[in-house]
């Protein structure tokens, strides 16, 4: 006899967004086993209910499991989401991160990969209608004997009405009318062939241009890595206005030749509508952008297709990384320095190091581009991990603009009739000689709204904010005080809260003050602003502001970091650098690195055309001319300032010559975090190669309703050294934890506040 031996059962290991450290088991049916595969979607009964999930493993024995193992429920797509390379990321992001793998997928995963259950009801009886149904059964079966394959359920609500449909509906299939049929539907589902949303702005960049020695070398040598293959990193260094976009789309260019798919990281999107319009006019078609303004709907279709190959060159911010390539050969990171490339919500990561990781994984040219490149980056050129290519020139040939540093302790550059002014001597006089020539400036802030504090001159009362602590910013426009933390607002008042007193004073210079002195000293200028009150009210469009100066539109141009990047301005002759400290007295051994690579940033922003005469200007104003970084920047020597900030770091003992990770405490109540502290202070073990600082409070101890510690782990060495510490004290700390207290670890931090 010849006996049909049961078929050995396979297991399905699923990445489920739950946040537990481990992989779910469940047995495959047998109607599934053959499509099955690693990076599937699936549906999996989790509870008593059903989830979504991602396929890691498949294979003859259970891996991990609690009690019996069930069935999963239904594969909701044959073509696997995830492929190797990518899975093999998400995994490295899960260890290195310290992150529970399922939130790491789910970071990745976007929400369309959520499923809805529908049901549907079918009539059974015979084709007319029975006796004895109350009027509301009879609306739903007239409904369903009109058509035979049956209605969804939401058909039914907006034919016969929501009320006691569920009851009208089970008496029905009690009575052996109709039946239901249950069936879990993706949200959103494939449309072929759908491009997406397509810009023209900025159409004029299409035009290519004759490369310069230096772009046809930088892009003949990673045109030479795409061609043999294999993982190769690349630091991209270009003086501000070089053309790196130029070496970015030759490379671009070479790859698609080649047959691949090319990522360009930009830091923020919404901040790049530049680059971002001269890619489409580029690539045209075959280009997608991901951004976060898109709806689920079309980041779907985008998925899809770079999924499919369709789309070959991918424009996005940090979290395009985690996009389904079928072929990715060349992974571009513009401005690899931007801190925004750190993500710091939910599952920290940083942006540029998983670019390194993913190009490692899919075996891909790496190009991290920067004027300014990080510390850690330039450490791996010195280590010979990454190449390093230059750009060290101009490419329409304008000189660098012309730095100048403006004391502001000296007597001589105030302006005799408005001292206590934003506005120095030198870049008054400065801004009328441009405005004489007709041409533009930019002055740059980075600071939002009038004044960072107000104070009570008499007593030296502050606002601060009842939920943080911060003081509160004054906004004369929105004529609030305002929270830059959590959001905080109250009215302004006239008589000090403290005192009695008509002393209140605004302290400290913000972008909106600057406004109003720019309007007053040159009032037929025109001037617009650009930060993130001026643009989240919808007051003025980003685009079309950035495009008006662009053409000349706007005389001065007032701005926050916003206006620092990657912008072109063709009549742009002086930059002013209204306070260049706001970001030095930061508590962050960043901070000299920051200052220096903003002042460079927004300098770059000076002179990018050849011009007759005088070369462009950047003036510096500033309370400590003496400080490195800006010397640094003034003598435009970025060599010198990366050899004086890295022999500091190595000497004070900071990355990347450490290894740094943060361990965040806080709670509602302060007792409830300070007797944790105390007792994880008295646990924390010894360890080989690492040293415990802290815990201690935070600088803003109090942080939305918060009360916030931490403890900083710093480690030399090898790889994996803090991680193991970490989870050393993660040990130790779960046993003192209660569900008061919130515990994060941040690994590589970069916000200490
Ligand atoms: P970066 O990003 O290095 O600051 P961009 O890529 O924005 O510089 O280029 C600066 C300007 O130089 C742009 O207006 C660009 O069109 C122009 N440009 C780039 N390459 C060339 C070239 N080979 N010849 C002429 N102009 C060029
Ligand atoms: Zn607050």
């Amino acid at each position: 006899m010849n006996e049909v031996a049961a078929a050995p059962s396979r297991f399905a290991e699923v990445a489920l967004p739950v946040p537990l450290p481990h992989l779910f088991s469940y047995r495959i049916p047998a109607f599934l086993v053959d499509q099955c595969l690693p990076g599937c979607p699936v549906l999996v009964p989790m509870g008593r209910g059903w989830r979504t999930g991602v396929v890691w493993r498949v294979g003859d024995q259970p891996g991990w499991s609690e009690g019996e193992i069930r069935e999963l429920v239904d594969l909701l797509d044959a073509e696997p989401l995830m492929g190797e390379g990518l899975r093999a990321m998400l995994e490295w992001i899960s260890r290195y991160y310290l992150q529970p793998i399922g939130r790491v997928v789910e970071v990745a995963l976007p929400s369309f990969l959520g499923h809805e259950r529908k049901r549907h009801y079918r009539w059974l009886g015979e084709r007319r209608l029975p006796e004895g149904l109350t009027p509301g059964e009879r609306c739903l079966a007239e409904a369903l004997l009109a058509r035979k394959p049956g209605l969804a359920e939401e058909t039914l609500v907006t034919k016969c009405g929501r009320v006691g449909l569920t009851g009208r509906l089970t008496s029905l299939v009690r009575q052996g009318l109709i039946d239901v049929v249950e069936d879990w539907q993706p949200r959103h589902r494939h449309r072929a062939g759908t491009a997406p949303e397509v810009t023209t702005a900025w159409g004029e960049f299409s035009a290519p241009v004759v490369p310069t020695d230096e772009q046809a070398v930088c892009a003949a040598t990673l045109g030479e890595a795409l061609r043999q293959g294999g993982y190769a990193p690349f630091l991209l260094e270009g003086v501000t206005g070089s053309g790196k976009t130029e070496v970015y789309f030759l490379a671009v260019e070479q790859c698609l030749a080649l047959g691949g798919q090319a990522l360009l990281l930009v830091p923020e999107i919404a901040l790049t509508p530049q680059l971002v319009g001269r890619c489409l006019a580029r690539f045209q078609e075959g280009v997608a952008v991901l951004h976060s303004g898109l709806t689920p709907r079309s980041r779907f279709d985008h998925w899809h297709r770079i999924r499919r190959g369709e789309a070959r060159v991918v424009v996005g911010a940090r979290s395009a990384l985690f996009a389904p390539f079928a072929r990715l050969s060349l992974i571009i990171v513009d401005e690899e320095h931007e801190p925004s490339y750190k993500q710091e919500e939910g599952v920290p990561y940083h942006g540029r190091d998983m670019a390194v990781v993913r190009a490692r994984q899919e075996k891909a040219v790496l190009v991290l581009g920067s004027a300014t490149p990080s510390m850690e980056t330039l450490v791996n050129v010195r280590r010979g991990r990454f190449r390093h290519l230059r750009l060290t020139r101009r490419a329409t040939g304008a000189l660098p603009p012309r730095m100048e540093l403006v004391d502001l302790r000296c007597k001589e550059h105030q302006v005799p009739d408005r001292p206590g002014g934003l506005l120095s001597l030198p870049l008054r006089q400065g801004i009328d000689a441009v405005l004489a020539r007709r041409r533009q400036a930019l002055l740059f802030l980075n600071r939002r709204g009038f004044s960072p504090t107000v104070l009570c001159t008499l007593c030296g009362y502050t606002f601060g904010c009842p939920n943080c602590s911060v003081s509160l910013t004054l906004h004369r426009e929105k004529r609030q005080l305002i929270c830059h933390y959590c959001d905080f607002r109250q009215p302004p008042v006239d008589v000090c809260p403290s005192c009695g007193q008509l002393s209140l004073r605004p302290m400290g210079p913000g972008t909106e003050q600057l406004e109003g002195e720019v309007r007053a000293t040159f009032p037929t200028a025109r001037v617009a602003r650009l930060d993130r009150d001026a643009v989240g009210q919808g007051q003025v469009d980003l685009e079309a502001t950035l495009e008006a100066f662009r053409v000349g539109g706007i005389d001065l141009l007032i701005g926050t970091q916003m206006v620092a990047k990657g912008h072109h301005f063709p009549g742009l002759e002086l930059v002013g650098i209204v306070q260049a400290e706001t970001t030095l007295c930061l508590p962050d051994f960043r901070a000299g690195e920051r200052t220096f690579q903003l002042v460079k940033q927004v300098a770059g922003r000076a002179g990018r055309e050849v011009r007759e005469g005088s070369p462009s200007r950047v003036l510096i104003q500033t309370w400590d001319p003496a400080h490195y970084a800006l010397q640094a920047a003034l003598s435009g020597d970025v060599e010198g300032f990366a050899a004086q900030e890295l022999s500091v770091r190595q000497e004070c003992g900071y990355p990347p010559f450490v290894r740094l990770a943060l361990l965040r405490v806080s709670s509602a109540w302060q007792a409830d975090g300070e007797a944790f502290v105390v007792r994880l202070k008295a646990r924390l073990p010894q360890w080989p190669g690492v040293v415990f600082l802290g815990p201690a409070q935070a600088p803003i101890f109090r942080l939305r309703n918060r009360f916030r510690w931490q403890l900083l782990i710093k480690g030399g060495g090898e790889d994996g050294v803090v991680q193991k510490a970490v989870q050393g004290v993660l040990l130790r700390a779960k046993e003192l934890l209660n569900p008061r207290i919130r515990l994060e670890v941040d690994i590589d931090p970069y916000n200490f506040l």
